[in-house]
């Protein structure tokens, strides 16, 4: 049987690539725009989300049609962000894994320009580039753009909500007349339509799904609760979907970070993404998501760009965008590859309105869905953990010699009453959790809004304000540190205030009851071969400078001792208050691996938040200059 991607025109080396990565067939955008491309002579517009397989759709064509015995850029591809930019590149290596000479090279900004110059000088015919460091390598001259035959513009539309109209026309200027066009876009506002009229040539046009429609895979909720109880709702959706792998949204970065440290204080595997964590710790937080070591990530738009990851089940707009456009971006981190999802709106009363227009511009329906009460949620739980332990692999090696002691500790145990308790383990902390749980749903018309911190808004009282000699220089984030003090301090997520962490240092906030078994606790604790040092601050200490010159890092104070205090492993130990950390799915994990690489190569007296600008998208400041 001939493959469905040879129908389509596609070589055999190319053919077999495709196959090694398990496209059988090709999807609907493959289907209709491999075809057209491959003729190689057509300006090209196609109206797609992300997630529906674009980048073989224009990245198969591209390598039917470059000559590879020269070593001449040939093709541009430009993209908003560093994320995409490196999954493009990554993409079309693999595409072109088969094809011998085929050089791609990433350029993008935040990474070492030196390297990125040096394969351009080497030979490449596909450039995959962000606007920003693209302008920089064309104005050192570093580049022959003069055989350029096809230049891609992928999410057109982000690049230019992203302000890079004018980058894009400094770039295409230096390619030649004659290349061939080929626009991507999830929406199709003006501003993008204005490009394909200037830059192209009667261009095709194909659009998958109906115009300016979200993708069928994915259903659109709402929920409408008082202000006050976002984040009882938040966490009552995340309790009802216990297999959930999802993108929250906030408006802005202290929100994420707010809503963040919430979660992860009260046992969920959650962690935020804004554009004011260095490159590296971003990538250190999408690698934990990617490989679901986290179930929840809370990201602004900006940061959420070009998030790029499978499997996504729900996005959730803790907020509704501002641009009401935002939406199908936002919607469209799930329901990728063909798979379903479910994107959550949870709204007040003021907000419908904002429910219809997107509504009418995504050109779907919402359905407005009611808060599960705190009994359907127990019950989810229990059946999920039924199902677990139904499911679960068991490793009869290491089991094997425990077993006789676990069946005389339950002899006296009916079959039911064992599978009772097991089953109790799980429940009783969600029946404890939501005995008295309140109905959360807000009929629309109560204009009930009373803040919106009133459940978590937690008051310093009680607590005691804490130093810590670590920070954002030690590639800390703010849930790294959380795990850290309390794997080390053995106190539960509960027990931790607010978190306010710094460059070199960092202070936290510790219910008084549990500051001096902290302290015991984190005597000889060590951190990269130095000494962990917890202080209390002086009252009245408003978090700003420690006393001291905030020095007394103490490196290298001390031997290394192994193991690091059980932060490598990045365990988030529960205890018994954090409800979910016997589901397995309460492992906070990965992100504190990064750290290992020794904690003060990037030490340069600044924090970490002093270097590269804040709200970064590629990282370099230059790009950032340059957004309008
Ligand atoms: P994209 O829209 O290019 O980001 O692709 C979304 C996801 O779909 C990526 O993980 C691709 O690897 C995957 N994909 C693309 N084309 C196919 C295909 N024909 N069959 C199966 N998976 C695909």
């Amino acid at each position: 049987m001939i493959n469905p991607f040879s129908k389509l025109g596609i070589s055999d080396d190319v053919v077999n690539a495709v196959k090694d990565l398990g496209f059988e067939n090709p999807t609907p955008i493959q289907e209709q725009s491999i075809p057209v491309l491959l003729e190689g002579n057509n300006d090209f517009v196609g109206l797609a989300q992300t997630g529906t397989g674009k980048t073989a759709a224009f990245g198969l064509p591209l390598l039917e049609l470059i000559d590879f015995k020269s070593n001449k850029p040939q093709a541009l591809i430009l993209c908003p962000t560093r994320e995409l930019c490196l999954q493009i590149t990554s993409d079309i290596k693999n595409f072109s894994k088969n094809i011998s000479g085929a050089n791609v090279v990433a350029v993008y900004g935040g990474a070492n320009i030196m390297q990125q110059l040096r394969e351009i000088r080497n030979g490449v015919q596909i450039v995959v580039a962000t606007p920003g460091r693209m302008l920089d390598i064309i104005g050192r001259k570093a580049i022959d753009f003069t055989n350029v035959k096809y230049v891609v513009l992928d999410e057109a539309d982000e690049m230019l909500n992203m302000g890079f109209q004018e980058d894009i026309n400094d770039i295409l200027s230096t390619t030649p007349d004659d290349k061939k066009t080929w626009l991507f876009s999830a929406t199709m506002p003006p501003e993008v339509r204005r490009i394909a009229k200037n830059y192209m040539d009667s261009p095709v046009e194909l659009t998958m799904g109906t115009k300016n429609t979200g993708n069928v895979n994915i259903e659109h909720e709402y929920y409408i609760v008082r202000a006050r109880d976002k984040y009882a709702a938040l966490k009552r959706i995340v309790d009802f979907n216990p297999e959930i792998f999802a993108v929250v949204f906030c408006k802005t970065k202290l929100d994420t970070q707010d809503v963040a440290e919430h979660l992860i204080k009260d046992g969920y595997n959650a962690d935020a993404l804004h554009g004011d964590l260095s490159q590296q710790q971003r990538d250190k937080v999408m690698q934990r998501f990617r490989d679901r070591n986290m179930q929840l990530l809370i990201a602004t738009d900006v940061a959420a760009r070009g998030i790029d990851v499978n499997n996504v089940t729900h996005v959730i707009n803790y907020s509704l965008p501002d641009e009401i456009e935002s939406y199908t971006h936002r919607s469209g981190r799930t329901g990728r590859a063909g798979k379903t999802g479910i994107s959550i709106c949870i709204v007040n009363s003021k907000e419908i309105g904002k429910i219809r227009q997107i509504e009418r511009i995504i050109g779907k329906q919402f359905t407005k869905a009611d808060l599960p009460t705190g009994f359907d949620v127990c019950e989810k739980q229990l059946f999920a953990l039924v199902h677990k332990v139904h499911n679960v692999e068991v490793n009869e090696a290491q089991i094997e010699q425990y077993i006789p002691r676990i069946m005389d500790e339950f002899a006296e145990l009916s079959k039911e009453e064992v599978i009772k308790r097991f089953s109790s383990l799980e429940f009783n902390r969600f029946l404890e959790y939501y005995k008295n749980a309140p109905d959360l749903n807000s009929s629309a018309d109560d204009r009930g809004d009373r803040g919106e911190r009133g459940e978590r808004g937690r008051s310093s009282e009680g607590y005691t304000r804490l130093f810590i000699n670590l920070g954002s220089v030690d590639d800390f984030t703010r849930g790294d540190l959380l795990s850290f003090v309390c794997n080390n301090g053995k106190i539960s997520g509960k027990s931790i205030g607010k978190i306010d962490l710094k460059g070199v240092y960092s202070f936290f906030e510790v219910e008084n009851a549990n500051v001096d078994s902290l302290f015991n606790n984190f005597k000889g604790v060590e951190f990269n071969n130095r000494g962990v040092r917890i202080e209390k601050t002086a009252d009245g200490d408003g978090g700003g400078e420690r006393r001291g010159g905030g020095g007394g890092r103490g490196f290298g104070g001390g031997e290394r001792r192994s193991g690091g205090g059980g932060y490598g492993s990045g365990r988030r130990e529960g205890g018994s208050g954090d409800r979910r950390s016997s589901g397995g799915s309460g492992r906070r994990e990965g992100g504190s691996g990064g750290n290992s690489g020794g904690g003060f190569k990037d030490f340069s007296g600044r924090s970490r938040e002093d270097r590269g600008g804040s709200g970064r998208r590629e990282g370099g400041s230059s790009d950032r200059k340059r957004r309008s």
